[in-house]
């Protein structure tokens, strides 16, 4: 995970606990007195042969991925060096070894693509113009600023400053916070969130893309803007302004340039200084944030001028997606695709830590969740009777620095996206044992839930939904990038109701490990990690999996939903 996509993944779901009994020792047999079997589908007959390849999927297996890709030998698996070739390379032979074809467009394993490392270059003051006055806003107390321009100098020209409320265009919701005024080469002020009063409005508390700051800018260049300032505040981020700061200071990477419409400058400025911004001209904050409530708001040019140049360094490297397709064995079915994903990278050589050890081995985050997909891939190509669909392991690159991989393969699907049935998405995983719960981010949005409700019960467990709906962890993994071109997808955090343990100790763990080893040359692979909860939930996986690609329907995201036009879209695009 990328610190600035998950900012508070030291917090993890609160304890829920459950009515449900411990689950005894044959747990992973099925249970049929107590649910439908999972195979409810016309290959019924081959049942028995798949329940022997869910059982056949160990822990030893996982482990040995594991082993392999985080060994020092790797280094890391930083983007674009020695180590993102062994990776790939590894992932090939596995795939080959297994059975899977390539499934790049250009018929090898590979979607390769270009990283672009921006290192800006920030003036230490930003000067606002009223009539009267003019305000000089402090770089790193007051503002930050980046670019998502790719030249090396971007320049904001006396542009006027308009408050913009939101800055939300969502017609599902009959809001619309721009109302046709013509924002070009404007710099737009705006709240950060989504309007969460009232549960008929973007969800209530739930934090939708609406509400994000990826998103306003993108809202923002949409309209022409010149640039963005989101105004922060500690509630409407979820994370204080050190994050911030931290997150938007120093280099950072981005996909080449595709013409799409680019903010010279996207900025935060604290709450504070917001204020003394709008305060120049007699605006106060209070009523400008009052008037964005409502859907009647009309952004409001605040009679201020400003400027900003930004020098940018800017150089390219190369990664890649590593594509393999097991096809499908329904005719009819097989051009539709179940996503297996996982980040491949890691972090790579970088700073020693006490020890003096500087790679950062990424054992949990990903190789586990790379070792997870390798072994429900193959628990799949084992089968006599593949799966009506075909499957498709995603194992994308440059995670870290932005979900660049699964960015890349949005933009540049190898299957039309209304082709894409679901996709599920591993990213790190339980090391400490077996739980009574699944996290499910994204419970709630789509017919998924029907599915992993049955094969959760099947295994004796309980689905519960992100316990931080206010935070978007759904936005912050490589599974928001193909909900983005409308496919469903799943992906399941950590659990934290554990057998034999006490409610708080599920949490007590992870934030130890997190305060330790996270994103730290120790994330590596030791004999202490007990992998059997995550054995539950590889196997969850493969039969989810199975339920999906065998399913007649394709699943569906719940009507009304923040991605339900993109999936019409994509589907009705199809010839
Ligand atoms: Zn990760």
């Amino acid at each position: 995970m990328n610190p600035r996509y998950a900012v508070f993944a030291t917090v993890i779901a609160a304890i829920v606990t459950t009515a449900c009994s411990p689950v005894p020792d044959d747990s992973h047999a099925p249970k049929k007195s107590q649910s439908p079997p999972v195979d409810a589908s016309p290959q019924d007959a081959f049942g028995a042969e798949r329940q022997l390849a869910a059982n056949a999927l160990t822990e030893d297996r996982i482990i040995e991925h594991v082993r392999a890709l985080s060994a020092d030998e790797f280094a890391g698996r930083g983007p674009a060096g020695e180590g993102d070739r062994l990776t790939q390379a590894y992932l090939v032979e596995q795939l080959e070894a297994i059975g899977f074809q390539p499934g790049a467009t250009d018929g090898g394993w590979l979607q390769q693509f270009d990283l672009v490392s921006i290192d800006p270059v920030v003036p230490e003051r930003w000067t606002f113009a009223g009539d009267a006055k003019t305000h000089d806003l402090q770089r790193w107390d007051d503002f930050v600023a980046t670019s998502g321009v790719q030249s090396p100098r971007v320049v904001v020209d006396n542009a006027e400053v308009v408050f913009v409320g939101y800055g939300i265009q969502a017609p599902e919701f009959a809001w619309d916070d721009f109302k046709g005024q013509d924002l070009n080469g404007k710099v737009l002020l705006m709240l950060n969130n989504d309007p969460e009063w009232d549960p008929e409005l973007f969800e209530g508390e739930r934090r939708l893309y609406y509400g994000r700051w990826d998103y306003k800018y993108e809202s923002a260049a949409r309209q022409g803007a010149a640039g963005a300032i989101i105004v922060h505040t500690t509630p409407s981020a979820g994370y204080p302004w050190q994050v911030v700061q931290t997150s938007w200071t120093g280099e950072y990477f981005r996909l080449p340039a595709a013409g799409e419409p680019a903010l010279h400058a996207e900025a935060w400025v604290t709450e504070a200084a917001a204020r003394e911004l709008v305060a120049l001209t007699g605006n106060d904050l209070d009523a400008l944030i009052e008037a964005a409530r409502g859907r009647d708001f009309e952004p409001l040019p605040l009679g201020i001028t400003t400027s900003l140049s930004l020098d940018l360094a800017i150089t390219r490297t190369q990664t890649a997606n590593v594509i393999g397709v097991l096809p499908g064995g329904d005719p009819q079915l097989a051009d539709e695709h179940v996503v297996l994903m996982a980040h491949h990278d890691h972090l790579g050589i970088g700073e020693p830590n006490d020890a003096g050890d500087r790679i950062y081995n990424g054992a949990r985050d990903n190789a586990l969740g790379v070792a997870t997909v390798l072994g429900v891939a193959e628990a799949y190509a084992g089968l006599s009777q593949p799966p009506r669909r075909s499957i498709m392991t995603l194992f994308v690159g440059a995670e870290e620095q932005g979900l660049f991989g699964s960015s890349h393969y949005a933009r540049n699907p190898t299957v039309a996206p209304g082709k894409i049935a679901a996709a599920m998405n591993f990213d790190g995983g339980n090391i400490w044992g077996r739980t009574r719960d699944v996290t499910f981010i994204g419970y709630g949005k789509s017919t998924l839930d029907t599915v992993v409700e049955s094969v959760a019960a099947r295994q004796g467990r309980v689905v519960v939904p992100d316990q931080f709906p206010d935070r978007g962890y759904y936005y912050r993994s490589d599974q928001f990038s193909l909900a983005k071109i409308g496919v469903p997808a799943t992906y399941f955090d950590m659990p934290a109701d554990f057998i034999g343990r006490s409610a708080k100790w599920g949490r007590q763990q992870f934030e130890a490990y997190e305060a330790v080893h996270y994103h730290q040359p120790s994330d590596e692979y030791d004999d202490s990690w007990n992998l059997e909860g995550h054995l539950d939930d590889t196997r969850l996986a493969f039969w989810v999996g199975l339920q999906i690609a065998d399913a007649d329907e394709l699943p569906r995201w719940v009507p009304g939903d923040e991605f339900e036009a993109a999936r019409m879209e994509a589907i009705n695009s199809l010839d």
